[in-house]
């Protein structure tokens, strides 16, 4: 399948060729021909590109934007799925948590309840929006072992076919609150995974970082900004980091 990336602060399993567009392209880039073939479409968001930098709180437009781009794919008829992080950040919002309530203890348990009580909120949310655009949403929280048992996996192909059948618009995220190993696999990762498993055409990793960088923009002032990757070879992989929580 294809990658579009929205600003890229994707790992490196994941960067392939394609080109680099910042979050305000997606209105333009949704309408482009190369959108007209494409029949099942991924659309991934991270956190940082979900909320306010200055507080931390939702950002409703960007939202708005999101949804009602996706809703407009839907009724074209393409079979639309999206995976958004956010949970822990909203958990961690919802409950007004400070850098002192978390220590190497509750680390874990702390994140994991986050992430129970931010997914309900954040599909609340999401819901509300999809709502006014009438398509129905779904969610689909996933684990590595989703991928990694064959029953599992053959499920939860099925359960995506038959949504698409049905119109809805799958929304996933990873099921942080069940095993600590859940809280390593990126949604990056993850939504290349699920764009592969469901025979997806297309990947659009919608990203905080206005394109991809030969390093880090917000720690080396000298990274500079790369805006075609016309052929994937090793010195792109290099420029892979882990996920920025974009
Ligand atoms: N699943 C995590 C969350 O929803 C985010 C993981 C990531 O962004 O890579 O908070």
């Amino acid at each position: 399948y294809t990658v579009i990336a929205f600003g890229v602060s994707i790992t490196s399993q994941v960067i392939t060729c394609g080109q680099v567009l910042t979050f305000s392209d997606i209105e333009n880039v949704m309408n482009r021909e190369y959108i007209k073939d494409k029949k099942r479409i991924v659309v991934k968001i991270g956190s940082s590109s979900l909320q306010h930098p200055e507080t931390g709180d939702l950002d409703y437009i960007k939202l708005e934007i999101l949804v009602r781009e996706l809703c407009n794919l839907r009724n074209q008829g393409k079979d639309v799925v999206l995976v958004t992080s956010g949970a822990i950040a909203q958990g961690k919002k919802t409950l007004k948590l400070k850098e002192e309530d978390i220590n190497d203890e509750n680390r874990i348990a702390m994140k994991q309840a986050c992430a129970a009580i931010g997914q309900a909120r954040l599909m609340m949310t999401y819901e509300r929006i999809f709502s006014e655009y009438n398509p129905i949403s779904a969610q689909i929280l996933i684990t590595k072992n989703t991928f990694l048992d064959e029953v599992n996996r053959y499920n939860a192909h099925n359960t995506f076919s038959q949504l698409f059948k049905m119109g809805v618009i799958p929304v996933v995220n990873e099921n942080d609150t069940v095993a600590t190993y859940e809280l390593e696999l990126d949604n990056d990762t993850l939504s290349a995974i699920v764009a592969a498993m469901i025979d997806a055409d297309l990947l659009i990793l919608l990203s905080d970082i206005d394109g991809l960088y030969t390093d880090d923009p917000r720690k080396n002032p000298d990274a500079e900004f790369i805006e075609i990757v016309e052929e994937l070879n090793e010195s792109y992989m290099e420029m892979g980091k882990g996920s920025t929580g974009s």
